[in-house]
């Protein structure tokens, strides 16, 4: 049993944007591996947290959540094999700024990093870029520690690896994950704004291909896509594509999603390149976001579905307006990871950044999700939806296998908490 000193009491916790207030009895705070193995050992039902930045309730309980932010942030690298070994509660941003001091990159981050790596790759977090697949197509390997209180390798060469990239925290904790690295690389940032929806219909794929991650926002209304967001590696050719030409107008000052917010967060834009982790995400590391007045949810349907998709989207654009700060656009290769929202499929992925209006956002989903309905829409795991989990079943096929190899690996469900028991049965 851990002791007291180790735990805090959970009732006052909030996930980040404040929009879930956790259940957990406590949080237990272990400071070593074998404090860790020895509490999940003697704990019949605890939940890993992460970096409290997911939606939903993916990371309560109404048992015993476990941080890993007391152990030590080991990251080393394997130069000969390009692989990283992370300590699995460091942020991107930590990993981010070890690997580029000895000269390695990630491929690529989600638009925050202040996100954790496991919490990031246990849902399938991702970034932008039409050859780019999720943060979780990344990791080959991860060191978990099972319902025994023992610490298993699934290395690169386990057949189990693509069921645990993405594992919803339901196969046990994560102490380090095991990323492929690259050396490090330059990205230059440009912001758009203004292109017409006729723009964007006859020319989607070849704008969203016009750089290594290239993202749109728009609010699915007459105003068309209000920004495009294209960062290109100075060490790929990537197709150029001239925005000014289809309309679009260069920003000349930093632009912020949401028109009106601190632009000060945001970074660096105008075409001035710079280390791959100032420029992948959209916000700084430095900046520290407030705790945020919204909830997001996001859905990923095929990629050659995006213009129809967009276009049933632009029917219901007034309706949710009223609700919605902004929708970002992303396109992500497929993912080999079983529970990847981009499993198996290149896909396009609707973000929407809604205010933090719980009852507004509840009349909104099903709206949205109706309008994607006729393409299989796949919802992002540590946002908030409405589908039920026989819709989850069928738009995540291989759910029901990960579902047997979760009671396999834990009969007696010591990571379950109720937003798994409600998803895998
Ligand atoms: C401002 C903001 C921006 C975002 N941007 C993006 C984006 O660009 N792209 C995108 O795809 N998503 C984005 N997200 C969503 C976010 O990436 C996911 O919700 C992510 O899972 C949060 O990770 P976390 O570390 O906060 O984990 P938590 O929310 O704390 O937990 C999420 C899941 O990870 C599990 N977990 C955490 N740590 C471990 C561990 N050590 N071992 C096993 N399981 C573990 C938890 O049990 C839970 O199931 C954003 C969220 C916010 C708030």
């Amino acid at each position: 049993m851990i002791d007291d000193d180790t735990t805090t009491a959970a009732h006052t916790r909030t996930n980040w944007a404040g929009n879930v207030t956790y259940s957990a009895s406590r949080l237990a705070e272990p400071t070593s591996v074998d404090d860790l193995q020895r509490l999940v050992a003697s704990t019949p039902r605890l939940t890993a947290l992460g970096s409290r930045h997911s939606f939903n309730t993916i990371a309560d309980t109404d048992a015993v959540q476990v941080t890993l932010t007391g152990l030590p942030p080991e990251l080393d690298v394997d130069s000969d094999r390009r692989v990283a070994r992370v300590a699995a509660g460091l942020t991107h941003a930590q990993v981010a700024v070890g690997l580029e001091a000895r000269g390695w990159a990630l491929a690529n981050l989600a638009s925050l990093p202040h996100i954790s790596v496991a919490g990031a790759v246990a849902t399938g977090t991702h970034g932008s870029g039409v050859g780019n697949a999720s943060l979780a197509q990344s990791v080959v390997g991860l060191e978990i520690v099972r319902a025994s209180g023992d610490v298993e390798v699934v290395g690169a060469d386990d057949p189990r690896l693509d069921a645990h990239r993405v594992a919803l925290g339901a196969l046990g904790v994560v102490v380090a994950v095991r990323l492929a690295v690259e050396p490090t690389y330059r990205v230059a940032q440009t912001v758009h704004t203004g292109l017409g929806w006729d723009v964007v219909d006859a020319q989607f794929e070849s704008i969203m291909s016009a750089g290594y991650s290239v993202s749109m926002f728009t609010g699915y209304t007459d105003d068309g896509i209000r920004q495009i967001w294209t960062k290109r590696r100075e060490d790929r050719d990537d197709a150029v594509i001239d925005l000014a030409a289809l309309g679009a107008v260069a920003g000349a000052e930093p632009i912020h999603p949401v028109p009106g917010s601190e632009t000060a967060g945001v970074t660096e834009q105008g075409g001035v390149p710079g280390p791959w982790h100032e420029r992948l995400p959209h916000f700084r590391s430095s900046f520290t976001p407030s705790a945020g007045e919204e909830i997001q949810a996001e859905y990923m349907v095929d990629a050659a579905d995006a213009v129809p998709a967009i276009q049933a989207l632009r029917r219901i654009g007034d309706a949710i307006a009223p609700v919605l700060f902004v929708s970002e656009i992303r396109r992500i290769a497929a993912d080999d990871a079983w529970l990847a929202p981009s499993s198996g499929r290149d896909s396009v992925a609707f973000h929407f950044t809604f205010r933090r209006q719980t009852e507004d956002v509840a009349v909104a989903l099903p709206l949205i999700e109706n309008a994607l309905a006729p393409f299989g829409p796949r919802p992002h795991w540590g946002k908030v939806a409405a589908a039920s989990p026989e819709r989850l079943h069928q738009v995540y096929p291989q759910l029901g296998a990960f579902a047997a190899l979760a009671r396999d690996l834990d009969p007696e469900g010591r990571f379950r908490n109720p937003f798994l028991d409600r998803v895998l049965g």
